[in-house]
Formats: structure tokens, sequence, C-alpha cells
């Protein structure tokens, strides 16, 4: 048996274990990020090293899960909205200098949806998409057995496919993202616009609000979910997957979003198709990202 280690950045944590080779995590833990990017290289050498201490066998390989588009023949993240200190950055040397076994790195989405695969929701089926919708809109997929990145490694940014060409303005650059329209902000937007007012409140106090019954909330979820059903029409008649996995913090909303956006797909979606795949919640929550990130770095070490 081998041990790699997973790390999984987030805008304001990094999560990281260690996974043996089921995708079986053998221990975790998360710590605040700093903001600078010499910080940040010397947190990943001083965690990788914690955690070869701890670790019962020989930590083979580590995998890096990182939020933005990782450019694959550049190697290095061209741009990081949630990461800014990240753009641009040339990732691997600095790695290498605290990392003294094969390493790997990647866009967040792409190891959590390769997780998924490996170890969760999506294991043992031939083609995979997964969502995550948070802060934002994560996409990764798994087509043919093996995880799609595309030619220079954007592939799969299903939260900047567009779904409302007047819509919004994206973080992105683009106009009417799914991630514009369906992400944890948008939903509060959403509600804000429905009740009329401009009150400071979350997507979970939105979701509060709509499980004791107040129009407005409601309505904000089943406008996010008409959207996501148009992304989700997009993704069936593109790829006819065997799974769709909706994962991150607003799935626990439920049967709000989950349930509008599955009527709007089955609306704009090739019957044969919508028929054929398995829409369901991922499996491993906020763990499927430094599973992917491990098990990528042990499937790819030289
Ligand atoms: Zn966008």
């Amino acid at each position: 048996m081998t041990v790699a280690a997973g790390f999984d950045l987030g805008g304001t944590q990094l999560k990281y274990g260690l996974v043996d080779e089921k995708g079986t995590i053998l221990l975790k833990d998360k710590v605040d990020t700093p903001k600078g990017i010499q910080d940040l290289i010397a947190l990943f050498g001083r965690v990788y090293r914690e955690l070869r201490a701890k670790s019962p066998r020989p930590v083979a390989a580590v995998g890096f899960g990182i939020p933005g588009t990782y450019d694959l023949r550049r190697k290095r993240i061209l741009q990081s909205p949630n990461y800014p200190a990240l753009d641009g950055y040339d990732l691997d040397p600095a790695l290498a200098r605290e990392i003294d076994v094969p390493f790997q790195v990647d866009n967040d989405a792409n190891m959590a949806a390769y997780g998924e695969w490996v170890a969760g929701a999506g294991r043992g089926v031939e083609s995979l998409v997964l969502l995550t919708i948070g802060t934002g809109i994560g996409g990764g997929l798994i087509l043919g057995g093996s995880l799609w990145r595309g030619r220079c490694g954007y592939g799969g940014e299903i939260g900047h496919i567009i779904v409302r060409p007047d819509g919004e303005r994206c973080a992105c650059g683009l106009q009417g993202c799914l991630e514009t329209e369906a992400s944890a902000p948008a939903i509060v937007r959403k509600y804000q616009a429905l009740a009329g007012r401009p009150e400071e409140v979350t997507a979970e106090e939105v979701y509060r609000r709509a499980k004791a019954g107040e129009e407005a909330a409601r309505g904000a979820f089943a406008q996010a979910g008409y959207y996501l059903g148009i992304g989700l029409g997009i993704v069936i008649n593109l790829l006819n997957p065997a799974k769709i996995l909706l994962g991150g913090g607003v799935m626990t909303t439920g049967e709000f979003l989950l349930e509008p956006a599955v009527a709007e797909a089955r609306n704009r979606s090739y019957r044969q198709s919508f028929a054929c795949v398995a829409v369901e919640r991922a499996a491993l929550g906020n763990d499927a990202g430094l599973i992917g990130a491990a098990a990528w770095a042990r499937a790819n070490r030289d």
C-alpha cells in the first residue's frame, strides 16, 4: 500500500490529508491560507513535511487542486479569481523546492471530479460530470474513463457556459455565465431583487427562509434552478454522460434548487439522453478535492 498527500486550496482555507490507494483518508486537516504567494508556498512545504512525518508509510506523491485555470503547456495558473496571488505565478519550480516526491497540479474542480470518480458517487462509471456549486461554480469531466482536461487544461468549465445571454457580467469577463445565475451569491442577488430590499443575507439564510415558506426565497431558488437546468441540458445533449454529480455548499439546500434544475434539464435535452443520465448528489463533500488530488498524483507519478 502506498500513501499520497492531497491539497485542496480554497479562497480562504487549505484542506489537506493523506489518502491510501483505495481513496480512503488516513488523516486530514485544514488551515487558513495567507494571501501572499511566498507565504502560501512556505505553507505548502510546512504542511507536506508535517504529513510526511505523520504518515504510516512513505508519501509516494503529492497532488494540488488549485482554484483557477491551470495551463498544461506553460504549467502555471493563468487566472485565479478567488486567489489572485496565483495569477501567472510559476508554481512548479517553487513547489519543487518544497516537495521532494513527484507532484501534480491541476484545477480544483477537476481534482474533485477525479475524487468522486475513484472513491465517491461516480465510482465505476465511464463518463461523469461534476458541478460544485458554491461561491462559484466549478466543473470537472471524466470521459471514456479518464479525466478530460482539454488541450491546454481549460476543459470542463461548466460554470462559464452561457445560460442567459443578456445576463450579468461574470468575474471571468463573459456575460450570463451559469456561475452568475446559480452560485450562492447569485441566489442571494435574486432573493434581494424578489424581496425588493438590499438586505445582506447569506445563501444559507435564504434557504432557511425558503423552508419557512417565504415566497421570495423560494422564488430565488426556482430562478437559480431554472438556469442550472439550462446548463445541465446543454451538458446532457453535448456529452450524453452516465452521471451528473452536484456538489458544493449550495447543494445542502436540497430540493429547492435540484427540483427546478432537473425539471428544466428535462425540458431542454433530448428525451433519450435525459433518460439515460443519473443526476445525483456528490458523495465526498469537502473531501472530494483532496482525495482526487492525492489519487491523481499517485496515478500520474513518474
Ligand atoms: Zn464566467
